[in-house]
């Protein structure tokens, strides 16, 4: 097995220290499991920003082109904010990362254990089993990509905004097929979320996905939902899905009331997939927390780095194929938080570890 190669991103204020566990972690399983870890680190985000002078500096982005997968921490925080919007941390590395590698497609597990049910805002008796659902959300098109999208001053002295929502039929193709490799690896169950009783673009997400499912994965279930009715069904019953497929702004929402529902930001993990492969024939993916770099927790050690964790685990999955790792990496989080080792955010008001003695608790149960 040739070594794991990929780019260490780790970013700003929790970034570096969930990342420093998560590294131990992988290296612990790398030990059990005979892979050879070969990473780069390289600088993203304000730190970039202080020692470079821009959040992604070019040698930062060669890092990443010479990897087969990124795994990044997270960037921003308030001593960044005072700078222009162009140049925040976030605006100004992660969106031109996935734009520079087509990362189209955001994969974000709403995964909450039922032993942790007390985590979530949802009555206990509406998610008896915790919460198991997908998202997968279509990341570099839509409206937040779309031209024309300025503020102009009318003839008549008002002023005028316009954002664009435009879609190709190849673009909705290709995310429903990520979305079929992923309803099958699952419960063979999709639910495509559109608005197209309003929306053009709706209308031809909602044929285009039908048609292709139809094609290539018939013995998918598929249904549809319309986003606003999605949103109320997701705090009625999140369990009645399994995966659900969007476009990029329903999915902005939709995955956040999916975070908030599944209790703490420090458990979620994120996959983004591109059209590129890597060396080994697999997507390039960047593997991140869905989590920002939480300042109010930063410097204590107190952060939950299990997100991250999680986040390699998709890394291991996707990026470099080993199903085997990956779940063994996951089946360790799990039998370790649910085994009553847990960071401030889920611990209900309990004792509770630090980043350094979480991640000394999931190596123990590799
Ligand atoms: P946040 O996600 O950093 O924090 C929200 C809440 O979740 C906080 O109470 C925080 O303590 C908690 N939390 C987050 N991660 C946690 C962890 N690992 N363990 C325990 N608790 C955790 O969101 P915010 O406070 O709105 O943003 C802080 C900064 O992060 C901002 O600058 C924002 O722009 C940036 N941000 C970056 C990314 C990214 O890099 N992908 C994503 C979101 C926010």
């Amino acid at each position: 097995m040739p070594p794991l190669k990929f780019a260490v991103l780790a970013g700003d204020y929790i970034g570096p220290e969930v990342m420093s566990a998560a590294l131990r972690v992988l290296a612990a399983l790398a030990q059990r499991e005979n892979l050879v870890l070969e990473y780069t680190e390289a600088a993203v985000g304000g730190a970039a920003i202080d020692r470079h002078g821009q959040a992604l500096p070019e040698s930062t982005l060669q890092t990443c082109a010479a990897a087969d997968a990124i795994l990044f921490g997270s960037v921003g925080g308030p001593k960044w904010e005072k700078l222009p919007p162009a140049q925040q941390p976030e605006r100004a590395a992660l969106l031109p990362l996935r734009r520079h590698f087509t990362l189209f497609a955001n994969l974000r597990p709403g995964l909450l254990y039922p032993e942790l049910t007390g985590a979530s805002p949802l009555k206990p008796e509406r998610i008896p089993q915790g919460i198991d659902i997908l998202c997968i959300r279509e990341l570099t098109g839509g409206l937040y990509f779309g031209l024309p999208k300025a503020t102009t001053t009318l003839p008549d002295g008002d002023i005028q905004a316009v954002d664009t929502m435009v879609y190709r039929k190849s673009e909705i193709e290709r995310i429903t097929a990520t979305a079929i490799t992923a309803a099958r690896a699952r419960k063979r169950r999709l639910c495509s979320i559109d608005k197209a009783n309003v929306l053009e673009t709706s209308v031809l997400w909602r044929q285009t996905v039908t048609a292709y499912v139809a094609r290539h994965a018939p013995e998918l279930t598929l249904s549809h939902l319309y986003v606003d009715n999605a949103a109320m069904q997701l705090v009625r019953d999140p369990n009645q899905f399994d995966v659900f497929v969007t476009e990029n702004m329903f999915g902005d929402i939709l995955s956040d009331e999916m975070a908030v529902i599944c209790g703490s930001l420090g458990m979620l993990s994120s996959a983004s997939l591109g059209t590129g492969r890597n060396s080994r024939g697999l997507p390039f993916g960047l593997y991140e927390p869905a989590g920002g770099t939480a300042p109010d927790l930063a410097g204590r050690g107190i952060a939950n780095p299990c997100a991250q964790i999680l986040s390699a685990a998709l890394m291991l999955r996707y990026s470099f194929g080993l199903e085997q790792s990956a779940a063994r990496l996951e089946a360790a989080v799990r039998r370790a938080v649910t085994g009553g080792f847990r960071t401030g955010d889920i611990a209900f008001g309990g004792a509770y570890l630090g980043t350094e003695a979480m991640a000394d608790a999931i190596i123990a149960h590799l």
